[in-house]
């Protein structure tokens, strides 16, 4: 199925530009997430602006995600923790300028994430036929499906971040998942152009984090976990 895999490169232009980490542009800072479990603001981990079908937003929106990095205690890979956050926000709601992280009780700001900009997206196709995506999302039709197909390239990381089609599974398979169907994933490392690959957030250390989208609600929902 079509998917779109992302070209990085270190740092990133300020502004609305597709990146993972560094901080967020002109987000409200009302609208900064804090961590259910610890209360502690979280780290900002990517600003995903709408761009065509490489990120399918309806026009104008941005996507947003965010994790809790304080100490690795909180449940971050859950969907449903409270311990990360993905939701998109009008463009025409984000002011100017990088947002500061909110000051929590101890004053002490979270993590910042490396800053990664995504310099461009490349199409092609992520090895399963139309017909079996559903499979993608069932555990025991998954464990069935040829290897080649479930994993191809042979787990090559430059496969397991992408935008689109169907889901690139860790080991364990099909689990953990909320409603919905893939909209991107992000692999624990990523390559930078000219450089070596570089670690983009704690995903239990060599995690993937998913991103679903839930089409069947009057206003798509966003939810992100993170499997190993
Ligand atoms: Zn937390």
């Amino acid at each position: 199925m079509r998917s779109y895999y992302p070209q990085f490169r270190e740092g990133a232009e300020p502004g609305l530009v597709p990146k993972l980490g560094g901080l967020p542009w002109g987000l409200p800072a009302r609208l900064w997430p804090v961590c259910r479990e610890c209360n502690r603001a979280m780290s900002h981990l990517a600003q995903l602006p709408a761009d065509g079908d490489a990120l399918p937003l309806a026009s104008g929106e941005v996507l947003f995600l965010f994790k809790c990095e304080w100490d690795s205690i909180c449940s971050f890979w859950e969907h449903d923790g409270g311990a990360n956050a993905a939701f998109v926000v009008q463009g025409a709601e984000l002011g100017a300028g990088p947002t500061t992280p909110p000051p929590d009780a101890t004053g002490e700001p979270p993590a910042l994430l490396r800053e990664i900009a995504i310099a461009g997206w490349r199409a092609d196709d992520d090895g399963a036929p139309a017909e079996s995506e559903e499979a993608f999302y069932d555990y025991m039709a998954h464990l069935d499906l040829p290897e080649e197909v479930v994993h191809p390239h042979e787990w090559a990381s430059a496969w397991r971040t992408k935008s689109g089609g169907v889901p690139y599974w860790t080991a364990n398979g099909v689990q953990g998942m909320p409603a919905g169907r893939l909209f991107l994933q992000i692999d624990n490392w990523v390559d930078i152009a000219d450089g070596d690959p570089v670690e983009v957030a704690n995903f239990c250390s060599d995690g993937t984090a998913y991103v679903f989208v839930d089409r069947s609600q009057v206003q798509p929902v966003y939810s992100m976990f993170i499997n190993r």
